[in-house]
């Protein structure tokens, strides 16, 4: 399996045809988890080889099953950033997005330099992509002053040459305008990220890197006018690539060349026939962004030979496709409430919570199936607790995260039942079992353990993060509109025991939870006790 591994240094079409057989072989050995990764993987591969229709087909499902695992998590990150990747690329925007926040979200709870770089830079591709350019060399650039200083070298890296390239797309928006000093300034700016990501990949060899830091950095030397020292980082970038098969890189490099071609003077008839060539090949499966270069190249190669009509045909292109981007680029950002001002982090929350609801709805319907689900209120059961208790808690202890378990028990839910009826005591079950979902994150554990009492699991927090939460659901209880019985609102509250790891043990930290519980009752109920504090 080991060659499948996207961080060793196998040939790209090798590694993706080993990491198909190993996912193979563990789905029928029936190991899930080594499914889940070798999917992970194979999907790494497929972006390299430049097959983004194959990654949007295969990420997806993977996404919604086997990497849902909490021993998958790097790997699900690591498939959120593929994903994101390949559907900019094909100009799925609204699929990139979902990813790219997905992937913010959780390395923010993760709170890791190296991952949140690597998040940053596949939400800044996705931003690229959409035409975006300066927004995507902000949100990198500011990752880069807040998380280089703890980042591995191959986040760094990537985030490094995803400036490059990034800076290098807004060269491309401006090329043709007359505003020389920003693009010598752009320029000067893309080489240097280019030069920095080029002395970190001498720590890391690999085909894919090098190809794609050469081409950026033999882009941005053709347009700074040094053709001779163009012309070798180009074409080893481009033996690179064909000897490793990965085709997106091998286009995006036959532009430069193009681009190249034309710049070098007397060659805007090979530059020309070159691009109609690229186009031919790439047909449908055309990256939207390599195949407006295309064009940009064509146009220019035929201003050069003085043939209008050619130069006007491919200007049109790169015209309707630049529409068609902004089109689809304004579609997905309405849908997903996106915007491009500083509001941005505060839209990140929005979009957070609506995904946390679809998260939500989706565990419902799984759960709607299942012998885990409590009938009445669609959470999880005593039998959901102890089976997830059991997949958390060995990871927990493994990987030293902390995790929380809080018991919450209605206060006085008999007086309720005895004046209202069973009903009415059953409608406020439902109730706080919603407000419960409300203001958990989707991977919480939210059971149903008894009566109208209620566990909640909160892996990865300490007691002071699951205090903060259990804090905020009491008050919520407390402050909610209640249903109406014989004239006037219902007044509900909960009492609630907190207590976290160590031990990892899930009868022990019930009894520790009920122990809180215990004391929350008896010093008044309506609040909050946290084993181990007065
Ligand atoms: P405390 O504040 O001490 O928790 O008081 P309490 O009245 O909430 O606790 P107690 O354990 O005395 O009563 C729990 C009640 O919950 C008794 C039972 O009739 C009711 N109950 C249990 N399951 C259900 C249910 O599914 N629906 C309804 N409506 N009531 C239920
Ligand atoms: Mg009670
Ligand atoms: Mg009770």
């Amino acid at each position: 399996m080991a060659i499948a591994d996207p961080l060793e240094n196998a040939l790209p079409a090798d590694a993706c045809a080993a990491a198909h057989r190993a996912r193979e072989l563990a789905a029928h050995l029936q190991r899930p988890l080594e499914q889940g990764r070798a999917g992970a993987w194979h999907c790494a591969h497929l972006l390299r080889l430049g097959r983004h229709a194959d990654v949007l087909r295969e990420a997806q499902p993977l996404l919604a099953g086997l990497l849902q695992h909490a021993e998958l998590a790097a790997e699900r990150r690591d498939l959120l950033r593929v994903l994101t990747l390949s559907a900019s690329e094909t100009a799925h925007f609204d699929i990139a997005l979902d990813a790219a926040h997905e992937l913010v979200r959780i390395t923010a709870a993760l709170d890791e330099d190296g991952p949140a770089l690597a998040a940053t830079f596949a939400l800044a591709v996705c931003f690229e992509r959409m035409g975006d350019g300066w927004q995507a060399a902000r949100l990198l650039t500011q990752a880069m002053r807040d998380h280089s200083g703890g980042a591995d070298a191959l986040p760094l890296m990537m985030a490094q040459n995803g400036l490059c390239a990034t800076t290098l797309g807004l060269v491309y928006q401006i090329l043709g305008t007359d505003a020389e000093p920003e693009l010598t300034a752009l320029l000067t700016s893309a080489r240097a990220a280019g030069e920095a990501a080029r002395v970190l990949f001498e720590r890391l060899p690999n085909p894919a890197y090098e190809a794609a830091i050469l081409l950026n950095l033999g882009e941005i030397l053709v347009h700074q006018g040094d053709q001779a020292a163009a012309e070798p980082l180009l074409r080893r970038s481009l033996a690179v690539a064909v000897a490793g098969g990965l085709r997106a890189h091998e286009w995006r490099v036959r532009v430069s060349m193009a681009h190249w071609l034309i710049a070098s003077g007397n060659a805007g008839q090979q530059a020309l026939t070159s691009m109609e060539a690229l186009l031919d090949d790439m047909g449908v499966a055309a990256p939207q962004e390599t195949a407006i270069r295309a064009h940009h190249a064509a146009y220019r190669a035929s201003r050069q030979l003085g043939l209008d009509a050619s130069a006007l045909k491919h200007l049109e292109a790169v015209e309707r496709m630049n529409r068609q981007r902004t089109m689809t680029q304004l579609r997905a950002q309405s849908r997903l409430f996106v915007t491009r001002s500083e509001a941005q982090r505060a839209q990140w929350q929005a979009d957070q919570a609506r995904q946390d609801a679809r998260h939500h709805r989706e565990r419902a319907a799984e759960f709607a199936a299942s012998a885990e689900r409590d009938a009445l209120t669609g959470l999880g059961n005593r039998r959901h607790l102890e089976r997830r208790c059991a997949e958390l808690l060995p990871a927990a202890q493994r990987d030293r995260q902390p995790l929380a378990l809080a018991e919450i028990d209605i206060d006085h839910f008999k007086a309720i039942n005895d004046a209202h009826g069973h009903a009415a005591g059953d409608q406020v079950l439902v109730a706080l079992a919603q407000l419960l979902r409300d203001n958990t994150r989707a991977w919480d554990v939210l059971v149903r353990h008894g009566g109208e009492e209620f566990v909640v699991v909160l892996p990865g927090m300490g007691p002071e993060q699951a205090a903060e939460v259990c804090e905020r659901l009491r008050q919520r209880v407390a402050t909610h509109t209640w249903p109406e019985f014989g004239g006037s609102p219902l007044t509900v509250t909960v009492s609630i025991g907190l207590t976290a790891t160590p031990p990892f043990d899930v009868a022990a930290l019930m009894q520790s939870a009920d122990e809180a519980l215990y004391r929350a009752k008896h010093g008044g109920r309506n609040r909050l006790c946290i084993n181990g504090q007065a």
